[in-house]
């Protein structure tokens, strides 16, 4: 569907698509732009739409207020509230709900959930109002450049479904509008343009308009009205209304400052210029000037802004050089301002920076923050200029606060790790300014996936002189969204009922009679009810048997369970039998257990660690479970302990666990989307698993009926498997204390081979571990002692080869391998010729040491000799450098071969070495 065709649909038929009442009211009138053709409507005639006009307000705002972002949006709500809207909470940045974004990109996005690939609307209250942060990451390199660009905007989000009750459509909605900005900021009627716009998305589509003042977009009104493409489409049973606008331009327009940033960081900039001690504001004219040309300019030469300031410098009669001096710090500041208030709401609503998903663009501009403070030497902590935000957002963002610690925490981590890697960034720069390379935008992007270098940091070494314009789109484009899910299908079923799924109904069943309806493929079993639960939630499936056949599989197709028969069985089971199905009570059980066990491990790591931990995935399955969690850094003991003692400290307090439905957005309003930690639901009823006063989860498993039943959760193990990621192998019930009995049985064992007791156990073991050290330190001295003798031995044992080299080989099945490197060590110390193998027998392996004199290794290397003889004993290579190398390998058939063959051997590698040059 083509954005164009839909606009001149609409635009055909103007009066029924884009007129409201209010443009006959107040005297509106369609208009032509001459320079680009878009219709607009607006009270004086003009030659063209808003797009082309200067930013003229300025300097010479058109409002009667002058209104700061926070006294913005309370004014902006308390309109809303008078006019019967309900002003609800904005909802996280970070989208748990929709699976195929990271990020609330817009306010509408709050009110969108996808089933079957279609979007449907939820809309809590109607009509409504949101100050919803959004997060984007597509125009990070304007940031700071243009005045209006950020990583992340507040937009205020008119919502409603025009056809339920309280809604309304495009009359009210523009009437509502243009009160809002004439009423509540004083602007005069004549001063607003509406521009004719459509607007489509996920099967949906309908029109737009546009609402601009004196060049600046502060809103538009998007009508979703229809469904289908332009050719065949019909109207949505519930038209529903999207007006956005931004609160960072509603805030500016009153206030008139050069940029929107003055307006909407205001108090956080000035802070900064203070602690920082810069005085960018001695020349105010200068940069309301260079913004309103900039401003105008902008769209001709977005691809290219350094030539755009070159034509503004020549315009206001200043060198480049100047223009730069007086904008560049101020440029900065905004974008440290911008990217540090994106960091503060994306890690308080539990995103982590990283190097994979969401928390890519977070670790991105976070390492972009810490580029540029050094670049300017402005010395100030990320967590400092927060504190700004937070205080300054109080009125607004009041949930801010209780984020502080935790934000605090993951910004120190992560700048820990930016100033560690730096020496190593410092390096490579260093060479690249030696080579003199000038890298491209691929390398830059390469640089700085595989090292971290941002071209921040680059510019600040000198390496390059400016960044590309594409470079942080590139990048942002590598990492915007999820990959889809697929769940494997076994074969399209149609024309069957849902299967009744008995497993919901009654807990505890175990057996049951149901009703053949269908065998697919010869092996999977379609009944009309079934207490077999099937894989899904991360929980593996229950296993038994149906009239005695083995069950090895169950998994559900949409609505309908598979029962996978073992395959040996050759028994016909004809439709609409009745069969008798038992379930593996025992295997359910340990599995069910470890299920709920899941949910006590995430709220424990949770409660130890941070409020960031959230499930990333989990694994549940008769004898083991792992939980896979968001965090920075691996765990340590402490903390590992601290999360096994709070999860069982749950178990022994035998909370009862309560499992309701309930409709999605009730749900989400009783608990929060807290519920979301295995991912999005995708129906309109959503199973809430209630811990009672412990963990909230929307989840379809089966979980014990009070945690008491679970006996005991062990860690097994636990191990950060990427960045940001942490899993943690567990097991509870039966399964643990299985456990524990095995690992008692293994130190009972050591102890007993240590002629020692359970009880003495580390004592006895530190004791034997000293002593060896002690009887190697032993084995050094008598070498020492009788290194003389024994080297002159080796020396004259050694015979010369006809490849000139001075070679002694040696077998032992009796003395360790420490004797023997001590040798050979003293050996080449006394014989500078000297090659020197030893094959020593250790255990089922042969180990291989090689060490070769100052004079040889010119011709020969330790390591070549060691990777071969290796070889030939069926190992896998050998390691070490020219002088000192070991290997090994298990073929003792292979031993008296190497020592007789030896100077063959040797004597190939020598050739090869030579043909190899
Ligand atoms: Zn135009
Ligand atoms: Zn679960």
């Amino acid at each position: 569907m083509e954005k164009q065709s839909l606009l001149s649909l609409f635009s055909s038929n103007p009066d029924k698509y884009y007129k409201v009442s209010l443009f006959d009211e107040k005297g509106f009138k369609r208009q032509n732009c001459k320079l680009c053709g878009k219709f607009f409507w607006s009270i004086n005639d003009k030659v063209a739409c808003p797009e082309h006009e200067n930013y003229s307000f300025i300097d010479d705002p058109p409002t009667s207020k002058r209104l700061d972002f926070v006294n913005t949006w309370i004014e902006l709500s308390s309109f809303f509230r008078k006019n019967d809207h309900e002003v609800i909470q904005r909802y996280p940045v970070v989208c748990r709900w929709r699976e195929d974004l990271y990020f609330t990109i817009a306010s509408i996005v709050d009110f969108q959930r996808v089933m079957n690939g279609k979007i449907v609307f939820e809309i809590p209250k109607n009509p409504l109002v949101v100050p919803q942060m959004c997060l984007r990451f597509n125009d990070i390199e304007n940031v700071g450049l243009t005045g209006r660009h950020y990583t992340s905007f507040c937009m205020i989000g008119q919502t409603c479904n025009a056809d339920a009750p309280g809604g309304y459509w495009k009359d009210r909605c523009i009437e509502l509008d243009h009160a809002l900005l004439k009423e509540v900021l004083g602007i005069q009627s004549e001063e607003i343009t509406f521009v004719e716009d459509v607007w489509m998305g996920a099967g949906a589509f309908g029109n737009s308009l546009e609402y601009y003042v004196r060049g600046l977009e502060l809103g538009n009104a998007v009508f979703t009205e229809f469904e289908g493409d332009e050719h065949n489409y019909r109207t949505l049973d519930n038209r529903i209304i999207d007006m956005g606008a931004g609160l960072e331009r509603m805030s500016w327009i009153t206030l008139g400052t050069p940029t929107s940033y003055d307006a909407t960081f205001g108090p956080v900039i000035k802070k900064l210029k203070d602690i920082i001690g810069i005085d960018i504001d001695s020349n105010p004219e200068f940069l309301s000037q260079y913004f309103r040309v900039f401003s105008e300019k902008y769209s001709n030469y977005h691809y290219d802004v350094r030539l755009l300031k070159a034509n503004i410098a020549k315009e206001m009669g200043v060198s480049y050089e100047a223009l730069e001096k007086t904008i560049l710090p101020f440029e900065t500041l905004s974008v440290i301002a911008d990217h540090t208030r994106t960091l503060l709401f994306a890690i308080s609503d539990g995103s982590l920076p990283s190097n994979v998903g969401g928390g890519y663009n977070l670790r991105m501009i976070l390492r972009r923050t810490l580029a540029l403070l050094a670049r300017f030497d402005w010395n100030i902590n990320l967590e400092d200029i927060m504190d700004l935000h937070i205080d300054q957002l109080k009125p607004m963002y009041p949930e801010l606060y209780e984020h502080k610690n935790d934000v605090r925490t993951i910004i120190q981590i992560e700048s820990g790790r930016y100033s560690s890697s730096k020496v190593r960034m410092y390096s490579i720069a260093k060479s690249m300014l030696t080579t003199k390379k000038s890298p491209n935008v691929e390398d830059l992007i390469r640089m700085y996936e595989s090292d971290g270098i941002t071209p921040d940091f680059l510019l600040e070494t000198g390496v390059i002189e400016k960044i590309p314009p594409d470079f942080y789109l590139k990048l942002a484009e590598l990492h915007t969204s999820h990959e889809s899910k697929r769940v494997p299908v076994v074969e399209t079923i149609t024309g069957l009922k849902p299967t009744r799924l008995l497993y919901y109904e009654n807990p505890s069943i175990r057996e049951f009679d149901a009703r053949i309806l269908r065998i697919v493929k010869g092996k999977y079993m379609i009944l009309d009810q079934t207490a077999f639960y099937p894989r899904g939630g991360g929980q593996e499936p229950d296993f038994g048997y149906i009239e005695g056949i083995k069950i090895t599989d169950v998994v559900k197709q949409n609505d309908i369970v598979l029962h996978k028969l073992d395959g040996s069985s050759k028994d016909h089971f004809p439709e609409d039998k009745i069969v008798h199905g038992i379930v593996d009570n025992e295997r359910r059980l340990a599995i069910t257990k470890n299920h709920s066990a899941t949910h006590i491990l995430n709220s424990a790591a949770r409660n130890s660690l941070g409020s960031w931990v959230w499930q990333n995935s989990a694994f549940k399955e008769e004898h083991y479970a792992r939980l896979d969690i968001t965090h920075h850094s691996a765990l340590t003991i402490e903390e590992i302990k601290q999360i096994e003692k709070t999860a069982n400290e749950v178990v022994q307090r035998n909370l009862p666990i309560l499992i309701n439905v309930f409709e999605r957005s009730d749900a989400e309003k009783r608990y929060t989307f807290r519920i979301y930690q295995g991912g999005a639901v995708p129906s309109n009823n959503v199973r809430i698993v209630n811990i009672d006063g412990w963990d909230v989860e929307a989840c379809g498993g089966t979980h014990v009926n009070k945690t008491g039943e679970i006996g005991l959760i062990k860690i097994l193990k636990t191990e950060r498997i990427q960045d940001g990621v942490v899993r943690l192998e567990y097991v509870a019930g039966n399964n643990a204390l299985k456990y524990v009995q095995s690992q008692e049985s293994q130190l009972l064992h050591i102890a007993q081979s240590l002629g020692s007791s359970k009880e003495k156990v580390v004592d006895s073991f530190d004791k034997i571990t000293a002593d060896n050290e002690l009887m190697k330190r032993n084995i050094r001295i008598l070498v020492n002692k009788f290194s003389d003798n024994m080297t002159k031995i080796v020396s004259q044992k050694a015979t010369k080869s006809s490849s000139g080299l001075k070679i002694y080989v040696t077998y032992d099945d009796e003395i360790g391998d420490d004797y023997y490197i001590a040798l050979g060590e003293k050996s080449i110390d006394n014989d500078p010729f000297l090659v020197y193998v030893a094959l020593v027998q250790d255990q089922e392996r042969i180990k291989v040491i090689v060490f070769v004199g100052v004079e040889s290794r010119k011709v020969i290397k330790a390591s070549k000799i060691a990777k071969e003889i290796s070889l030939k004993l069926g190992g896998t290579g050998g390691g070490g450098t020219e002088k000192f190398a070991q290997g090994g390998g298990t073929d003792k058939s292979k031993v008296q071969e190497c020592l007789n063959n030896l100077e063959n051997l040797l004597t190939s590698i020598l050739d090869s070495s030579e043909k190899n040059g």
